[in-house]
């Protein structure tokens, strides 16, 4: 099926496709258009406008700041990300986990923007920049926010972006200790996924940890009791920390049924790859600066 008929803007800069949005309510950022134009396709998403954002420089930019942040263009490509050498050296997890997104086409074009703005609950990098902290940048008309990775997936399919909020940067502290995410997938997307981030304490402990487990429910969710039973425990004890309030934990989440598995089955998964995530980081020390 092809799309219904629809205009097509190309502004150059972050301004003025803001402005060609507007207060329409159907007119739509175009990135990669992986997402959009299948949508489109299917008439899930009718559109009478799109705002192509591809001509806008600087979008694309990853960097380690003076803040010992990394920021992320919105605009990066799933490959880009995979390739670059700042990730690739201080967050091996996110180049590694966006070197298997999807297929190699998709991969190209598809950006980090996209995957995030669709709000999709089966995808991969909204749990690990839960678990890097990250923070969403947003600019439209009312000004520029910041939301936190944590509240930006509002439900399935939806997401707490206004129509004519541009998502700019993605922004996280560049992690000191380990970082870890798995997936199992067994279609397209991932079926369940979990991502870890370990600060390092003093002495061979672990200062901080930030857990997180995606693609349950309708967003990625923090597994609080993990996260506290982590918190200071030596590194060598990691795994028995989490066995010891895994059950608990996996209980306390929000788990669909859906054609990925019952939630029974999706609960044990997470728990595998949890623990797996934690045998990963107990081998691994602080990161290079
Ligand atoms: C076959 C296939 C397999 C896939 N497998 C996986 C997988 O295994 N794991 C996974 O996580 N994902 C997977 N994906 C999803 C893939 O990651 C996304 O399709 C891609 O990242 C979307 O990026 P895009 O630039 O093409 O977005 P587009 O299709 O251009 O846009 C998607 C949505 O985001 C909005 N948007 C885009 N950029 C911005 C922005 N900067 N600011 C505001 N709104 C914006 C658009 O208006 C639209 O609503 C798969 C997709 C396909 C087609």
């Amino acid at each position: 099926m092809l799309p219904l008929p629809f205009t097509f803007e190309k502004p150059t800069t972050i301004a003025d496709a803001i402005t060609a949005i507007g207060d329409s309510d159907d007119a739509m950022f175009y990135s990669g258009g992986t997402e959009l134009l299948l949508a489109m396709k299917m008439r899930v998403i009718r559109t009478d406008r799109l705002v192509d954002i591809k001509s806008i420089p600087g979008l694309d930019r990853i960097v380690l700041n003076d803040a010992d942040e990394i920021e992320l263009g919105s605009r990066c490509t799933h490959r880009m990300i995979a390739q670059d050498p700042v990730l690739r050296r201080h967050v091996p997890a996110l180049a590694a986990l966006c070197a298997n997104v999807a297929n190699v086409r998709v991969r190209n074009v598809g950006t980090i923007g996209g995957n995030l703005c669709f709000g999709e609950p089966h995808a991969d990098p909204p749990t690990l920049f839960a678990a890097l902290n990250a923070r969403l940048l947003l600019q439209g008309g009312g000004g520029t926010r910041s939301v936190e990775a944590d509240d930006f997936i509002r439900s399935e399919l939806e997401t707490v972006r206004e129509p004519d909020e541009l998502l700019t940067m993605i922004v996280f502290p560049r992690p000191t200790g380990p970082v870890t995410y798995r997936r199992f997938k067994h279609g397209e997307r991932p079926s369940v996924n979990v991502a870890m981030a370990w600060s390092m304490g003093a002495a061979d402990t672990i200062g901080s940890a930030r857990v997180r487990v995606g693609a349950l429910g309708s967003r990625p969710q923090p597994l609080k009791a993990v996260e506290a039973a982590l918190a200071g425990c030596p590194i060598a004890d990691g795994r028995t920390a989490i066995e010891a309030v895994l059950a608990d934990a996996l209980d306390e989440l929000e788990v669909n049924d859906d054609r990925h598995g019952g939630a029974d089955y999706k609960r044990h998964l997470a728990g595998v790859l949890l623990l797996r995530n934690a045998e990963e980081a107990m081998t691994r020390r602080e990161m290079p600066r």
